[in-house]
């Protein structure tokens, strides 16, 4: 049976804007002619909603037995492959200064749409979170939105309120939530999961999956997406694909997102492996204090300390490692409020 795509007028389907920026080579200085660095390509300026339009108009088949269902939400599809199976949900850009997301989402997109990538059962959301931090190219516009989804209803009518009160509608019928993000420093990737369910963390294909010890640390993740859509019952997971700007994370947030899919069941398993990540648990998160914050050294995520090995100083005091342990998403303190976290500690469980 033929379906079309709830929402979209097919006889415009020729004026088709290009759907992903591609990667540009910029020189790293004026004066550098040999020097240069790839640059992460940028969404900023560009409407989310467009860029996710412009892809389903581009690549959408209609031999291809999906449906594509335009959401009242803005920059939200949903794919459904008219079989029972589970409602997947997929977040890119809750974070807008995270390209990574954004990328997965919209190729994911592309690929369910074309039928590159055939949707054997269930549904995958596909979403880009926070359009307006993406459209201003930064984390956050105002407050964290990784922060926002807490239960009780925002009355607060301005865009970020709004936005995140569609956003948890769209998470009420999730089965599996993933929400994708990268970090400010280099970093191995990994998934940051907010408890530790040992039938979820296994067959995982990824490095490290990280979980959280204490009930402060709990208290601190109540409003992210993962923690909501957890309370309304389904898996969920925060991906850390890598530094946002290094291009290996926006792959990283595709495969791992193609993978999820795969170990759900949603499309053909192929070839895929037994995922067996190495498990840490956090027991310490340092958060900022002072201005006079230093680390001893630019650390990179997962490097491994010693007991007693100098992390760094905060007003005049030495802070160490308490124990063997691994630090994790060191920070740039002089970036980050007072309050936040500056980096965690965490050793491996078996
Ligand atoms: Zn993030």
């Amino acid at each position: 049976m033929r379906k079309s795509p709830t929402g979209l007028d097919q006889t415009h389907r020729t004026s088709v804007t290009p759907a992903i920026p591609a990667l540009s080579s910029t020189p790293q200085s004026e004066s550098s002619t040999t020097s240069r660095r790839i640059t992460f390509p940028s969404y900023s300026g560009l409407s989310t909603d467009a860029l996710m339009r412009s892809i389903v108009q581009s690549a959408f088949d209609p031999e291809v037995q999906v449906e594509v269902e335009r959401l009242w939400t803005p920059s939200a599809w949903r794919i459904n492959s008219g079989n029972p199976g589970p409602a997947v949900s997929i977040f890119g850009g809750v974070h807008g200064n995270e390209p990574c997301g954004i990328y997965a989402v919209c190729e994911l997109l592309r690929r369910l749409v074309s039928g590159a990538m055939p949707l054997e059962c269930g549904s995958v959301l596909l979403c880009i979170a926070n359009e307006q931090a993406v459209f201003h190219g930064v984390r956050a516009t105002g407050l964290n939105m990784n922060r926002m989804f807490e239960d009780e209803r925002h009355v607060d009518t301005s865009y970020l309120f709004r936005r995140t009160e569609a956003l948890k509608s769209l998470l009420e019928d999730s089965d599996i939530h993933i929400d994708l993000h990268s970090t400010s420093q280099p970093s191995t990737p990994f998934i940051f999961l907010e408890h530790e369910n040992r039938a979820e963390i296994s067959n995982i294909n990824i490095p490290f999956v990280v979980t959280l010890e204490s009930s402060e640390m709990h208290k601190d993740f109540a409003g992210t997406t993962q923690s909501f859509a957890r309370r309304r019952g389904a898996k969920a997971y925060t991906v850390e694909n890598g530094q946002h700007e290094d291009p290996r994370s926006r792959e990283h947030a595709l495969q791992v997102s193609i993978d999820f899919l795969k170990r759900e069941g949603l499309v053909p398993n192929g070839d895929r492996q037994i995922g067996s990540p190495r498990v840490l648990k956090q027991f310490l998160m340092h958060t900022k204090q002072t201005d006079d914050f230093h680390f001893r050294k630019p650390f990179r995520s997962f490097e491994h300390l010693k007991q007693g090995e100098i992390i760094g100083t905060e007003g005049g005091e030495i802070l160490i490692a308490p124990q063997d342990c691994y630090i994790i998403l060191p920070t740039m303190p002089e970036k980050e409020p007072y309050g936040a976290y500056l980096y965690f500690l965490a050793v491996e469980i078996d």
